[in-house]
């Protein structure tokens, strides 16, 4: 296997991209490398069994799995829950980090919660986007086991190679726009799913997802959508988008991360 050309430092930046803690991505990078080290492919994630419901489990009326009391949204669809501190038990936000104490005896207390885990492998994703205007990253989980089912970023359909197709969001014709062409991130998520069953799964976004998305969303009967961003909230495609959702019941809710900034250090990790 040859080694990888990797860049030293990768920094993350909250305020433009409301990132999230330290060990979230850099354990996401070293999940990913470990993976690709091992089986020659960047993203592969973990096969699963289908996420079927299990026997007994309660469902709503809708015949959705409904959310762990955990994630119950507050009031309605859409507004932020308070997972993270019922799942860590307390505590003000914080850096989280890797670290190394040779004289600990107790295990470590500080590690990172599953949402900003997960949407970090998100954002980590849209890394790989060569779209220059928009790098949107997505992540399918199946929360019943908290394993990556599926990672996508936006980019042409395979195939079709990225110099041939034009990368403009506007011009004289649409034809000449990326918009007739790309493959949004959950489109991609959703295909490259390594289970046979999306349903009852999760997915994070780092942006609200369009309404072709949202078709894909529903019709694979994802469990709910957490989402980073909203910046397109006025823009039609989003207002249907939501319109979908509360019609077929899937919630939606804004990952509010712990922590405003990361940096993935490799060189400082090599050198520990
Ligand atoms: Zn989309």
């Amino acid at each position: 296997m040859p080694s990888l050309s990797l860049p030293p430092t990768i920094t993350i930046s909250t305020r433009s991209l409301l990132l999230f803690p330290a060990a979230a991505t850099a354990a996401a990078v070293l999940l990913l490398l470990r993976r690709r080290r091992s089986s020659g492919y960047g993203v592969a994630a973990r096969l699963c069994e289908p996420c079927e419901p299990a026997e007994g489990e309660a469902v709503t009326a809708g015949g959705k799995r409904p959310l762990p009391e955990a994630l119950t949204p507050s009031s309605s669809p859409g507004v932020r829950l308070t997972p993270r501190r019922a799942l860590l038990g307390g505590g003000s936000p914080r850096e989280i980090g890797l670290s190394k104490d040779v004289d600990a005896t107790t295990k470590r207390e500080n590690t990172i919660d599953w949402h900003d885990y997960f949407m970090s492998v998100a954002m980590l994703s849209a890394f790989r986007s060569k779209d220059p205007n928009k790098q949107v990253g997505a992540c399918i989980v199946d929360p019943k086991r908290q394993r990556i089912v599926g990672i996508g970023y936006n980019g042409f359909p395979w195939g079709c190679s990225d110099d041939d197709l034009p990368w403009a969001r506007t011009g004289t014709s649409k034809l000449e726009t990326k918009h007739l062409y790309v493959c949004h991130a959950e489109m991609n998520a959703i295909f490259n799913k390594n289970c046979s069953s999306l349903e009852g799964c999760r997915i994070y976004t780092t942006l609200f997802p369009c309404n072709e998305c949202t078709k894909m969303i529903v019709q694979s009967r994802l469990l709910d959508v957490v989402y980073l961003s909203d910046e397109k909230h006025d823009e039609l495609s989003t207002v249907a988008s939501r319109r979908m959702l509360k019609l077929a019941g899937i919630p939606f809710w804004e990952h509010k991360p712990a922590s405003p900034r990361i940096v993935i250090d490799f060189e400082s990790e090599l050198a520990r």
